[in-house]
């Protein structure tokens, strides 16, 4: 057996430090990995599909994954394209037998192992790129979406590629679009730790943060850099301001790479907000039938039905309607407020996430749908006639009988300048959180709930 050594780069955080990949002989292929100052790992390949059905892995390696950033003709002959490992594929009595034949060969001295590892099969899936972020097939790689300079300064937004190792969906998770909806920001930096990409069938594209201008400088609502919404300029503009080439790259790189969008936001610095998902049906029944088993999947039990969408994509408008334009169904989802990062609010974020990747079969295991949420037919805006100082009377998910006094404002010294109360019946979806207030600024948002499911 002559051997051919193909050093093959990674760039693998989740197992440490597996270094390299090492090529045996013709097909059937013996596969050595090696682990940096500690033991190797052989895999006989067999079949088309390169099913390894052997491996011998130190014990401190759980999990870990290749793909040959080299041309694949180079390393994967016949184009087939990657190794990954799957942990739940290979069990002890598998790696004891696959150690035991390969002590046969006397090439290599193997290591015992104590621990469940894996191995690997391999996926046709086309090479993926986001940003400067190329997906490797088994591995989470971070890169950036880089908005360059124009009219104003550019800005690099991060992004991390989840591939994993059989195909699947392309998913989409963005968040922080208003840089202090901060709930929302911490779940999608947690999935990207999280996520084990030896798990998932498909790929997820996460965007933790879009403005990062507005996170840094603690600016609620807009990007400080132009004073827009980063998330009212969809699709985007490359001649405009920075939020509309932001948006355009967003649009290029992370839209039309998806199959599927779920856009996080939450209560803003001045917001105490309740959760809920928005659902908005584009016309396409069967499109609109899997963003609402999303939503259902997604599992907050408030939606709002939101029918008043964009219809043309060239003004989109929203991330999410941008995304729906472009034929992928989406969802919004909001939980946190004020500032905060309840760990009830991440946690509702993060599972909504992981259940609508089941929903999609891009992770093992069912994702029942919400029972009876409450649907929202409209929201009742309640808006301040006057500047001063906001005093609430009521709290984020009360329910709320139209001409109830839910706050009042009062000038500087204190006398009442005006009250607000409930246009409508309905669920306070969001109060504002902060005394301060500007005259037609939004004091609360009611949810009035809709008379039967849609
Ligand atoms: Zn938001």
């Amino acid at each position: 057996m002559t051997c051919q050594t193909e050093s093959v780069p990674h760039s693998s955080d989740i197992s440490g430090s597996i270094n390299a990949l090492s090529r045996f002989g013709s097909y059937p292929e013996v596969i050595r990995l090696e682990k940096a100052g500690f033991t190797s790992a052989w895999f006989r390949a067999r079949g088309p599909e390169v099913q390894f059905e052997e491996i011998a892995m130190n014990s401190s390696v759980r999990s870990a994954a290749f793909v040959s950033r080299e041309p694949r003709a180079s390393c994967w002959p016949e184009q087939r394209p990657c190794v990954a490992f799957d942990r739940r594929r290979y069990t002890l009595p598998t790696l004891k037998r696959g150690l035991e034949e390969a002590s046969m060969c006397k090439r290599l001295a193997l290591i015992l192992l104590s621990c469940v590892v894996c191995v690997a099969v391999a996926a046709q899936q086309p090479a993926l790129t986001v940003g400067t972020a190329t997906a490797v097939t088994g591995q989470t790689v971070t890169g950036f979406i880089e908005v360059s300079a124009g009219s104003d300064v550019g800005t690099n937004i991060p992004v991390a590629v989840i591939r994993g190792p059989k195909p699947g969906a392309t998913l989409a998770l963005v968040a922080g679009a208003h840089g202090t909806e901060y709930a929302s920001i911490i779940a999608l930096e947690r999935l990207i730790q999280e996520l084990n990409p030896a798990e998932i069938s498909g790929t997820v594209i996460i965007v933790p943060l879009v403005n990062i201008a507005s996170f840094e400088q603690k600016v609620p609502h807009v990007n400080p850099v132009d004073g827009k919404s980063m998330n009212r300029f969809y699709p985007g503009n490359p001649n405009g301001t920075q939020t509309e080439r932001a948006s355009w790259a967003m649009t290029k790189q992370v839209v039309e790479k998806s199959d599927y969008l779920i856009d996080l936001h939450g209560g803003d610095l001045d917001e105490s907000l309740r959760p809920y998902s928005y659902w908005a049906p584009t016309g396409n029944a069967q499109q609109d039938a899997v963003s609402r088993a999303m939503v259902l999947a997604f599992g907050l039990d408030t939606i709002i039905l939101s029918t008043d969408r964009p219809r043309d994509p060239n003004a989109a408008r929203y991330l999410e309607t941008n995304a729906s334009l472009r034929e992928k169904p989406s969802l919004t989802a909001e939980a946190g407020h004020a500032g905060t990062v309840e760990p009830e609010d991440v946690t509702a974020l993060i599972n909504g996430c992981l259940n609508v990747m089941r929903y999609l079969k891009m992770l093992p295991g069912n994702a029942p749908p919400v029972q009876n949420p409450v649907w929202i037919e409209r929201i009742a805006s309640v808006t301040s006639e006057t500047a001063g100082i906001f005093y609430p009377m009521v709290k984020r998910g009360w329910y709320v009988q139209q001409g109830m006094k839910i706050g009042y404002v009062t000038d500087l010294f204190g006398k009442t300048v005006w009250e607000a109360r409930a246009p409508s019946s309905g669920v306070v979806l969001y109060v504002c959180a902060v005394p301060s207030m500007k005259k037609s600024e939004t004091v609360a948002n009611i949810g009035v709930v809709a008379g039967k499911a849609p």
